[in-house]
């Protein structure tokens, strides 16, 4: 078992008693049969909530000189809001115009999933999945959109079920030359 794997079993003990207590402050009972396990389910929830599995960047040298927009569209989005830890989920579009290095399709999800897996704010992950891309690739310009709903907005306050937040960060051609941003934007659309 490695040393990792093995700090995070020991922070989920922890948390697991930390959350019986914090159920219990709440008013919950942890003695019933259906809750016996919560506070253990609980702690194991959020730590798969706060860990990205470890992937390979694989990159590919731009061969074909692709030089037109590569768009991947409604790529999952799980993630915690840092300011309640109530979860978000939504969708991420990610487009970008390659450079001299392109991304195998699947680890658009990865790069996401990377950022979603943490304590965060829509604004940020957004920007912090654009810059991943934009540093790792190079890119002529790279775009990211993201939309999700908030279960501290939809479920608490002002109970706005069905609302969704839309966020975007653009770089290079996308922002700099309006073509190429309207292409994306009409394309993520559809
Ligand atoms: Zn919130």
């Amino acid at each position: 078992m490695s040393q990792v794997l093995d700090l995070r079993l020991e922070g989920e003990v922890g948390a697991e008693h930390a959350a019986r207590r914090f159920l219990e402050e709440l008013g919950v009972s942890c003695d019933t049969e259906g809750t016996r396990a919560t506070p253990r389910r609980m702690a194991a929830a959020y730590a798969a909530l706060l860990t990205a599995p470890p992937f390979e960047l694989t990159t590919f040298p731009n061969d074909e000189l692709y030089d037109e927009l590569v768009v991947v569209r409604s790529i999952p989005v799980q993630s915690l809001c840092e300011h309640h830890f109530l979860p978000f989920t939504g969708v991420a579009h990610v487009g970008y115009v390659p450079g001299e290095r392109i991304l195998g399709l699947s680890k658009f999800a990865r790069v996401v999933e990377m950022f979603a897996r943490r304590p965060q704010v829509q604004e940020r992950l957004t920007q912090q999945v654009a810059g991943w891309l934009d540093t790792h690739l190079s890119p002529r310009g790279v775009g990211v959109v993201i939309e999700a709903e908030h279960l501290c907005m939809t479920l608490r306050g002002v109970q706005a079920v069905g609302t969704t937040t839309s966020t975007s960060s653009v770089r290079g051609l996308l922002r700099e030359r309006p073509q190429t941003r309207a292409e994306f934007f009409a394309c993520i659309r559809d």
